[in-house]
C-alpha cells in the first residue's frame, strides 16, 4: 500500500498523535489512584485469595489461646506468609494462658438451657450446683438486692440485653459488656455463688455467646457463664412463675497455667523508608465455641490478603510493609503486648487492623490527630464507588491499640456491624457465615488505603 503523505494528511496525523499523546499523559497522571484501586477490587473480586485462606485456616476450627488448634494455626500462618513473597517471615515468642472448657448445661426443673462458661470462669463443683437465681437488670439492682442480703446463695443472673437502638451495634456491645466483665466479681462481693449472664447478641436465638471476664481482686472467685438470649426469656418467665425454683448449673473448665505461643510476623522492605513500619494486623486465636470465623478468622486473611496486593504490585511501596497475626487478643492481648515490647525502639508510622468481622466494609476509623484527619479524608472520593464513605476519629483495634509512637498513625477496618453480634463469640461464627465477595472487599479497601498513605506521604 502506497501512503501518500500530503501536507493535509501530516497535519491530521500531527493532531491525531499528540491527542494520542495528551490522552496518554492523562491516563497516566488522572487515572493512577482510581486505577490502583480498582485493580485491587478486581482481583480480590476475582480471585478470592482471602476467602480461600478463610477455609484453611478454619479447617483448623476453634483457635483459642494456648491450645493445640491455636499452635496449627501459627503453623498455618508461617507456611502460607512463606510462599508470599516477603523479605522475611518469622515468629515472635509470647506467653497466653491455657484454659478448658469441660462440660456446660443447665435445666429448670429438667427444662434444658443453653448455657457456655466465660473465658477463664473457674469451674462449678463436679457434678454442678442446684440454687435458686435472682435475676437483676443492672449493677444498680444489684447493689439493692445484695444490702438487704437477697443476693447470698445465689446465683445472679444479670438480664441487660444489648440496646436494639444503637445503629452502630458496637455501642451496644461496649454498653452491655460491663455485665460479662465484671458480672462475676460483683456478685461475688455480696455472696453469689455463680453469676449468669444474658448473651452479648442483638439475636433472639440459642446459642450462648462467651468472651472474657475479670475477677479483678475478688477474694472469692464464682464460677461465670452466658445463657443464651432465649434462655434468658425463659429463665425470666420460670422466674415469674417460681421465684424460689432452682436452677441446675454445671459449668466446668480447668485453668493449665501459662504456655508458650507466638505473633506470627512477616515483612517487606520498604524501597524509599525501610526503618519506616507500617503494620496490618489481625489476631490469630478465636473462642472455642466455633472457627473463629467472623473473628478474627476475616481480620488475618484481610492483612495477608492486602499484603499481597500490595506485593504483586510491580511498584514497590516505600516503606516497609509488616504483617502482624497477633496471638490472644481474646484473653489478655498478650500477643500485641510483647509485639509493643518488643518494637518498642522501632520507627511505627501506621498500624490498621481489622477485627471487627468480614462484612462489607464502610470506611475505617482513625486514631491520629485532627490535621492528619483532614488528610487522610481527601481518599474519601476515591473509595465511594466501593461503597466506603466512613473516615472517623473512634479509635483504632484492641491490638494496634498497644503500640506506641511519635506520630504513629492508628486505624481500623469499619465493616458493616449489623450482623456480627449475631455471630460473634458463638457457636455459629463459621465459615459459611462469611460471604467471600463482602470479604475480599475488606481485602482491597485495607491494600487501597495503605497504599495511598504509603504513595502520598500522608503518614511519616
Ligand atoms: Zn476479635
Amino acid at each position: 500500500m502506497r501512503v501518500v503523505f500530503s501536507h493535509a494528511n501530516f497535519f491530521f496525523m500531527r493532531i491525531f498523535l499528540s491527542l494520542l499523546f495528551g490522552l496518554h499523559i492523562c491516563l497516566i497522571s488522572a487515572q493512577s489512584d482510581e486505577a490502583v484501586l480498582q485493580s485491587f477490587y478486581t482481583t480480590a473480586l476475582e480471585k478470592q485469595q482471602s476467602y480461600k485462606w478463610l477455609g484453611e485456616l478454619c479447617a483448623i476450627g476453634g483457635r483459642l489461646a494456648g491450645s493445640e488448634n491455636a499452635a496449627e494455626a501459627v503453623k498455618w500462618g508461617y507456611e502460607t506468609m512463606k510462599e508470599m513473597g516477603f523479605d522475611t517471615v518469622y515468629l515472635q515468642e509470647t506467653e497466653v494462658p491455657h484454659w478448658v472448657r469441660g462440660v456446660e448445661y443447665a435445666h429448670w426443673n429438667n427444662l434444658p438451657l443453653a448455657v457456655t462458661s466465660l473465658g477463664g470462669s473457674v469451674s462449678t463443683p463436679q457434678g454442678g450446683m442446684l440454687a435458686e437465681v435472682v435475676e437483676v437488670a443492672d449493677f444498680d439492682e444489684l447493689d439493692s438486692l445484695g444490702k438487704i442480703g437477697q443476693i447470698e446463695g445465689k446465683i445472679v443472673f444479670y438480664n441487660y440485653p444489648m440496646k436494639q437502638h444503637y445503629i452502630k451495634t458496637f455501642h451496644a456491645y461496649g454498653d452491655a459488656v460491663k455485665y460479662r466483665w465484671r458480672g462475676a466479681q460483683m456478685a461475688s462481693e455480696y455472696g453469689a455463688i455463680a453469676s449468669l449472664v444474658r448473651s452479648l447478641t442483638n439475636r433472639l436465638d440459642d446459642f450462648p455467646h462467651t468472651g472474657s471476664m475479670s475477677y479483678q481482686d475478688a477474694e472469692i472467685k464464682i464460677p461465670s457463664g452466658a445463657i443464651s438470649t432465649i434462655g434468658a426469656e425463659r429463665l425470666s418467665e420460670y422466674l415469674k412463675i417460681n421465684p424460689r425454683g432452682k436452677l441446675f448449673l454445671q459449668l466446668e473448665s480447668k485453668h493449665h497455667g501459662r504456655v508458650v505461643s507466638h505473633n506470627v510476623i512477616a515483612e517487606k522492605y520498604g524501597a524509599r523508608y525501610p526503618e519506616k513500619i507500617m503494620v496490618l494486623g489481625g489476631h490469630l486465636d478465636s473462642w472455642d465455641l466455633a472457627d473463629g470465623a467472623h473473628d478474627d478468622g476475616a481480620g488475618c486473611v484481610h492483612a495477608m490478603g492486602a499484603a499481597k496486593l500490595l506485593l504483586d504490585r510491580e511498584e514497590p511501596l516505600k516503606r516497609t510493609l509488616r504483617v502482624v497475626l497477633f496471638m490472644n487478643e481474646e484473653f489478655g492481648l498478650d500477643g500485641a503486648k510483647t509485639y509493643a515490647d518488643f518494637s518498642e525502639d522501632e520507627m511505627h508510622v501506621l498500624a490498621i487492623e481489622s477485627d471487627a468481622g468480614g462484612y462489607i466494609p464502610r470506611g475505617f476509623s482513625f486514631d491520629t490527630d485532627a490535621e492528619t484527619l483532614e488528610k487522610i479524608r481527601t481518599f474519601q472520593p476515591l473509595f465511594l464507588p466501593y461503597g466506603l464513605f466512613e473516615f472517623t476519629n473512634q479509635g483504632s483495634g484492641a491490638d494496634v491499640g498497644q503500640i506506641r509512637g511519635k506520630n504513629i498513625v492508628l486505624g481500623g477496618l469499619r465493616p458493616e456491624s449489623q450482623r456480627y453480634f449475631d455471630v460473634h463469640h458463638a457457636a455459629t461464627d463459621v465459615y459459611g457465615a462469611v460471604n467471600a465477595r463482602e470479604l475480599e472487599m475488606g481485602t482491597a479497601s485495607l491494600a487501597a488505603i495503605v497504599f495511598l498513605l504509603d504513595t502520598h506521604d500522608v503518614i511519616r
